[in-house]
């Protein structure tokens, strides 16, 4: 793999496609699990390839330890836990946790962790 920056376009085209890559992995879950899962590895390669980060919106349906498509409710369970969001791989059995802080914005906080507090009770 050549080393360097690649040109902001070509950047801007694997991105793109990263995006694809998802919709399509979501639209063939429930019917072709193992199809996501391969559109979840040609998007990693275009995240190697271009150097560049897969689009937040995507980064967390996808176990970081397996390459398995997470579709919550299916394969995958999210919970609260302290001051992270833990996203448990039922494919392997990672859990990944992600602070809190970056998840919701700060003003919809208090709201949301009264929320919370109820369904906790
Ligand atoms: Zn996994």
């Amino acid at each position: 793999m050549s080393r360097g920056r690649k040109p902001k376009w070509m950047i801007d085209i694997a991105i793109e496609r990263m995006h694809i890559l998802f919709e399509n992995a979501e639209k063939q879950f429930p019917k072709h699990p193992e199809r996501s899962n391969r559109y979840v590895e040609m998007a990693k390669k275009l995240s190697t390839k271009y150097n560049t980060k897969i689009p937040e919106k995507w980064s967390r349906r996808y176990c970081k330890n397996c390459g398995s498509f997470l579709c919550y409710g299916h394969n995958s369970t999210v919970r609260l836990i302290n001051e992270n969001v833990n996203i448990f791989c039922g494919e392997c059995g990672h859990v990944m946790k992600i602070p809190y802080q970056r998840e919701k914005k700060n003003k919809r906080r208090a709201n949301y962790d009264s929320k919370q507090k109820r369904t906790d009770e």
